[in-house]
């Protein structure tokens, strides 16, 4: 607690998170913005209360994107702090009601009569590279499999073999919710899972490899799709109109050659599985702080992130636009005759 009341102390109230912060912009509520909870927070240490659990719910109202930090001239890391204080104080969101309440009801509804964008082509025998393992994440298996079919047609068709796909959860809803006991339960759960001859653990969701980069023993071994694509000296097909979303869990260092697209802060609302947890500021954020119609309209849009790419297609679907969305897997398997059936 000496740590966050340190960091807290830091903060000198110049408001300057709230020209960044999507959740303040979108609300103009103080009490989602870090200074206002800077504030609240100081009252508590100064007086010895001790913290409200209405404070503790309310810090889940976050996107967890950290764009205050970022332009914070002292620094202050929001997304540790009320990660920390969400684990001292056990505030737990649930996967329970997460999985059951929001996953399916909100979304299976918008996908379930489309078959899927990319159908698995058939499996080849003649692998001449490594034996990889894929780790598909939450979104590919219970909502949309088509990035998973297009990653799979992809790897093999490079030569992979795909010795196991992973059905594990990446571990974020417990790291969202500062759960870190469930966080490292989950962890060995995944560790337990991976044969050890494989070269490596492929990653087609950049949130999922951002959370698995947690897990120090299997860190060596994890790829992005991007990053495979390079080391095989692969360049993705640019045409007019073609932009990229780079999602804020993707690294520096990208291997994605097209254009990208401004964002405005975290405008998928994806961050922290926001958009599932409280759909009640959906339409608010998208509306203030999503990109315009005019800057997507015609254009077909790139991500390699499978819950951004949930958070696009309700905001392409909100403002009425016509962009086409694919993930970086489908669009090379729609694109690229060699990743086509032969
Ligand atoms: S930008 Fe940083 S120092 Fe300034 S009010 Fe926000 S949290 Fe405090
Ligand atoms: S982490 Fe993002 S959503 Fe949360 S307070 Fe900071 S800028 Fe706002």
């Amino acid at each position: 607690m000496e740590t966050i009341k340190e960091e807290v102390y830091k903060c000198s109230k110049c408001g300057l998170c709230q020209s960044v912060c999507p959740i303040y912009l979108a609300t103009k509520n103080e009490m989602y913005l870090s200074r206002g909870r800077y504030i609240v927070l100081n009252n508590f240490f100064n007086n010895n209360k001790k913290i409200s659990k209405k404070f503790i719910n309310n810090l889940d109202i976050c996107l967890n994107c950290n764009a205050c930090k970022n332009f914070c001239p002292s620094n202050i890391d929001a997304k540790s702090i009320f990660t920390k204080l969400k684990n001292k104080y056990n505030y737990r969101y649930g996967i329970i009601p997460f999985s059951i309440n929001y996953f399916f009801n909100l979304f299976i509804k918008s996908f379930k009569k489309k078959t899927p964008v990319v159908k698995r082509n058939k499996k080849i025998s003649n692998y001449t590279k490594e034996k990889v393992l894929y780790f598909q994440g939450c979104v590919n298996r219970f909502v949309n499999s088509s990035d998973k079919n297009a990653t799979l047609n992809i790897l093999e068709n490079l030569g992979y073999q795909v010795i196991n796909v992973s059905n594990n959860c990446c571990g974020l809803p417990y790291l969202s919710d500062g759960n870190f006991k469930e966080f490292d339960r989950n962890s060995l759960k995944i560790l337990k899972s991976i044969p050890p001859e494989i070269k490596y653990i492929v990653c087609s969701c950049d949130s999922c490899y951002k959370t698995l980069k947690n897990i120090n023993t299997i860190s060596d071994k994890l790829i992005t799709l991007d990053e495979l694509l390079s080391l095989n000296n692969y360049k993705i097909k640019t045409e007019n109109n073609i932009v990229y979303h780079k999602p804020l869990s993707k690294k520096e260092n990208s291997f994605i050659n097209l254009p990208m697209i401004n964002r405005k802060g975290s405008c998928s609302t994806m961050e922290n599985f926001f958009l599932l947890k409280h759909p009640e500021f959906i339409e608010e954020l998208i509306e203030k702080i999503f990109y315009k119609k005019e800057e997507i309209d015609n254009k077909t849009i790139i991500t390699t992130c499978q819950l951004d790419k949930v958070g696009l297609k309700k905001g392409i679907k909100t403002i009425n636009s016509n962009a086409n969305l694919y993930s970086l897997a489908e669009y090379i398997c729609l694109s690229d005759k060699d990743f086509q059936e032969k």
